[in-house]
C-alpha cells in the first residue's frame, strides 16, 4: 500500500522516456498538434481526452490532477483555475431548473451566493445545518444535491459526513464535501461515499499563499463527461503555471499540514489561558462540542490548522487585535506558509444574511486564525502583544 506522502510526490506518475525526466515540465503551450502527423488519429491522454488546446487539456495540469487522484482515492480528477470554478461547474452540470440543493448553513459565504443566484434559473437552495442531525433532517427524498464542509468556516465545526453519507444513500442525494479544510490527510469523503469532494487547491494543497486554483475528485467516472465539459464551455481549467506550483505543493502537504495542526492546538491552548479571550473554538481542543466527531473521523490527534476566537470587548477589541500582529498578517485566506489573521464579519462570512451571522455565532467579537509555519514561540509573544494592546 502507498502512503499519502509517498502519493503526494509520486502519484503523478511522469515519465519521460527519451530524457528520463521524471518531475512534470511546465507545458506553456496553448496547442498540440492535432491530429497526430504520425497515426493521423487525435492526440489522446490517459483518460481518453484530447490533446488538442490547453482549454481544454494540458499535460502539466492532467500530472496535477492524478495527483489528486490518488490524494483523495478517487479515480478521476478535474482542476479548475480557482475553488469556486469547481464549485460552479458541480452546480452548472447537476442542476436543473426545480431541482433542491441543500447547503451547510456555515460554509463559505459565496459558495451560498453563487447557489442561490441559480433561483433565477428555477434551483432552490436550502441551508441547514450546521450541526448534523439538522441537517440530516432536511435532506429528503427529492433533493438533488448536498453540499458539506468537512470543518467549517469561521467556526471550526466538525460535521459528521459519514452520517450524512448514509442519509444521501437512502434519499438518492449526491454529496458534495468540500474538503479543503481538513485535507485528504484528515479524511477522505469519497470512502465514505461521497459523490465528489473537491477543494480550493488556493489553501493547504497550494500552500504558500501564492495560487489560486480549484480541484474536484470523483470515484465514479460516469459523470465525469459532463463535468469535463462545463470546464471547457466556461472555459475554467486550471493554468499550467498553477498547475506546476500545485504539484510542488501538494508534495510537501504532509510536513506543513502537520506542523500547521501542531502549531494550531499549540495556540489554541495558549489562547484559552488568556485573560483577554473569552472562547476558542478549536476542535482539537477537549473542551470542543465537535472533539468526539473529529476524534471518530479524523487521523489521530492532528485536527487542521485553523482555529477561531471571541475576544473581550467585542468588535472595537477584537480590531484592534487584527490591527496589531506583526509577524501573523491581517488577511483572509488560510492554508500557507504565512501565519493569516481575519475577521469573518467582514470576510469570509460578509455575504451571509445577518440573520445566519448571529444565528451561526458570528459576532463582531470573533477573529479567524489560520496557522502558518513561522516559530510557535514568535507566534505566541506576537499574539500576546497584540491581545495587550487592545
Ligand atoms: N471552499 C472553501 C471552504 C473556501 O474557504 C473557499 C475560499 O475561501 C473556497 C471554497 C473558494 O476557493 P477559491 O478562493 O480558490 O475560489
Amino acid at each position: 500500500m502507498v502512503h499519502i506522502s509517498t502519493e503526494s510526490i509520486h502519484g503523478h506518475d511522469f515519465y519521460e522516456e527519451e530524457t528520463g525526466t521524471f518531475k512534470v515540465p511546465l507545458y506553456l503551450s496553448a496547442i498540440f498538434e492535432h491530429p497526430d502527423r504520425r497515426t493521423g488519429e487525435a492526440r489522446k491522454n490517459d483518460r481518453g481526452f484530447e490533446l488538442k488546446y490547453s482549454r481544454e487539456e494540458n499535460p502539466t495540469v492532467r500530472a496535477f490532477e492524478r495527483v489528486m487522484e490518488k490524494l483523495e482515492k478517487g479515480s478521476h480528477s478535474l482542476a479548475f483555475n480557482c475553488g469556486m470554478a469547481s464549485i460552479a461547474a458541480v452546480y452548472l452540470s447537476t442542476l436543473r431548473a426545480g431541482d433542491t440543493v441543500v447547503i451547510i448553513k456555515e460554509s463559505y459565504g459565496v459558495t451560498q451566493e453563487l447557489a442561490q443566484n441559480l433561483g433565477k434559473f428555477g434551483v432552490r437552495t436550502i441551508l441547514a445545518g450546521p450541526d448534523t442531525e439538522d441537517f440530516v433532517e432536511k435532506i429528503r427524498p427529492g433533493v438533488s444535491l448536498a453540499l458539506v464542509e468537512t470543518i467549517t468556516n469561521p467556526q471550526a465545526r466538525v460535521v459528521d459526513v459519514k452520517r450524512i453519507a448514509e442519509r444521501c444513500r437512502e434519499t438518492g442525494t449526491r454529496l458534495v464535501v468540500d474538503n479543503t479544510f481538513a485535507t485528504p490527510l484528515l479524511y477522505r469523503p469519497l470512502l465514505d461515499g461521497a459523490w465528489i469532494t473537491l477543494h480550493s487547491v488556493t489553501k493547504y494543497i497550494g500552500g504558500h499563499n501564492d495560487i489560486l486554483g480549484g480541484a474536484l475528485v470523483l470515484d465514479d467516472g460516469s459523470d465525469l463527461s459532463e463535468l469535463w465539459n462545463c470546464r471547457r464551455q466556461i472555459g475554467s481549467i486550471m493554468g499550467p503555471f498553477e498547475a506546476f506550483l500545485a504539484l510542488r505543493g501538494a508534495s510537501t502537504l504532509k510536513i506543513r499540514f502537520e506542523t500547521q495542526s501542531e502549531n494550531a492546538l499549540a495556540i489554541a491552548e495558549f489562547l484559552q489561558d488568556h485573560p483577554r479571550v473569552k472562547e476558542v473554538l478549536y476542535p482539537g481542543l477537549k473542551t470542543s462540542p465537535y472533539h468526539t466527531t473529529a476524534k471518530t473521523l479524523f487521523r489521530e490527534n492532528c485536527y487542521g490548522g485553523l482555529l477561531s476566537f471571541k475576544v473581550k470587548g467585542g468588535k472595537v477589541e477584537a480590531l484592534k487585535t487584527l490591527r496589531s500582529v506583526k509577524v501573523i498578517k491581517p488577511s483572509p485566506s488560510l492554508g500557507g506558509t504565512e501565519s493569516l489573521l481575519s475577521y469573518p464579519l467582514t470576510s469570509a462570512s460578509k455575504t451571509l444574511a445577518p440573520d445566519v451571522q448571529k444565528e451561526l455565532g458570528i459576532g463582531d467579537d470573533l477573529l479567524r486564525l489560520s496557522l502558518g509555519l513561522e516559530d510557535i514561540e514568535d507566534l505566541k509573544e506576537d499574539l500576546s502583544q497584540a491581545l495587550a494592546a487592545s
